[in-house]
């Protein structure tokens, strides 16, 4: 059946400007790393992105590597945008990276021009897209000079395959120094993409500091820490989650991180919410975070996240609490 998206769409997400840009996603967005990939259902798929979007999602984000296989994320978005959103595409923030490997030989990953240049073309087919919104550099390369990378970067804005540049990964200290050239290129480089979430606020040390000055935004990846912040293992290891389907998280850190785990849990009952909404409420209500940037493998898990955004609000005591539990 074609798809017609909900006309209420638009009514209870928010919106928040990346920096000072004229740019703004919306507060949750919707990552493809896991769950989209060749052996994904196609009716589920279907349903988690129309749900997305019915409920105000503009934002979807790739990555030349995303599967497995990779690329097969950018193949799946890219047939069903043809099929339920061509009519939608402007409505629509499309990213997509390159910096991980993604074929044999010498120019196959990190940040020489040659590398993104044909990765960003073979995300663009694979795709069926034009341009994507976003395109970031998914890791710093310590071995390409940084103006050769950034140069790239904003050689393909100059030729319309990407509207805005972003990064992902890199330390406060290369952020500030790639600026620095994005500044003198004029670059409309206006995001950065680091994981941070409660179990992982390496962000904090320096990096939101940088994107402030610069008026930058972030966007938080793995901000469930892979699910270990949601109730997924509360109760053991179940069969169909992440530990169990992929090698990305490990029953070890689960286990470890289990007693933060069940405290944090006990704070977000208390405020009436779920621990999945709790720790995304929580990044949304910093004042640096412009969107957190969600993974989910049913469509029941996307109904729960959207929920975080009707409870931002921390008290002084909720958040000594949780850092607390933190330490
Ligand atoms: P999350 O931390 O949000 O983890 C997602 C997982 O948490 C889901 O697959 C599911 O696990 C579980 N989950 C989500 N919601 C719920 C819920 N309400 N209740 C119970 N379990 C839930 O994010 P990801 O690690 O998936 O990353 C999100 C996105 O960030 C990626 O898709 C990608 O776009 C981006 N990313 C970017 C990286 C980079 O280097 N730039 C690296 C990694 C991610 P389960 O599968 O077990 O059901």
């Amino acid at each position: 059946m074609s798809y017609t998206a909900n006309n209420s769409r638009y009514q209870t997400m928010k919106y928040n400007r990346l920096g000072n840009s004229g740019l703004k996603l919306s507060a949750l967005s919707l990552g493809l790393w896991h769950n989209f990939g060749g052996g994904a259902d196609s009716v589920t798929i279907n349903e988690i992105l129309r749900t997305a979007f019915d409920n105000g999602i503009t934002h979807f984000d790739l990555a030349n590597n995303y599967g497995p296989p990779p690329g097969s994320a950018e193949e799946n978005f890219g047939k069903i945008l043809k099929k339920d959103f061509k009519n939608y595409r402007d409505e629509i923030i499309i990213s997509s990276k390159a910096g991980y490997f993604m074929w044999e030989g010498p120019y196959g990953e990190w940040g020489s021009k040659k590398y993104l240049t044909a990765s960003l073309d073979q995300s663009l087919r694979r795709t069926g897209l034009e341009y994507f919104d976003i395109f970031y550099h998914h890791r710093p390369d310590d071995n390409t000079d940084l103006e050769e990378t950034a140069c790239a970067l904003d050689l393909f804005v100059r030729q319309g395959k990407a509207l805005y540049i972003g990064v992902s990964n890199y330390s406060a200290q290369q952020t500030e120094s790639i600026i620095k050239i994005f500044n003198e290129l004029k670059t409309p480089f206006v995001i950065h993409q680091p994981k941070y979430s409660l179990l992982n606020r390496w962000v904090e040390d320096g990096l939101s500091d940088v994107l402030t000055k610069h008026k930058k935004g972030m966007i938080a990846f793995s901000p469930l820490a892979q699910g270990m912040l949601t109730d997924r293992y509360l109760k053991g290891i179940p069969d169909d989650s992440r530990v169990r389907t992929s090698h990305f998280l490990k029953e070890e850190q689960v286990n470890s991180d289990l007693p933060k785990i069940i405290a944090l849990n006990e704070i977000a009952k208390k405020r009436g919410q779920s621990l999945a909404q709790m720790s995304i409420a929580w990044l949304l209500n910093k004042p640096y975070i412009t969107s957190v940037l969600i993974g989910v493998s049913k469509v029941e898990q996307l109904k729960d996240n959207l929920k975080a955004i009707e409870n931002t609000v921390f008290s002084e005591e909720e958040l000594r609490e949780i850092d607390k539990i933190l330490k």
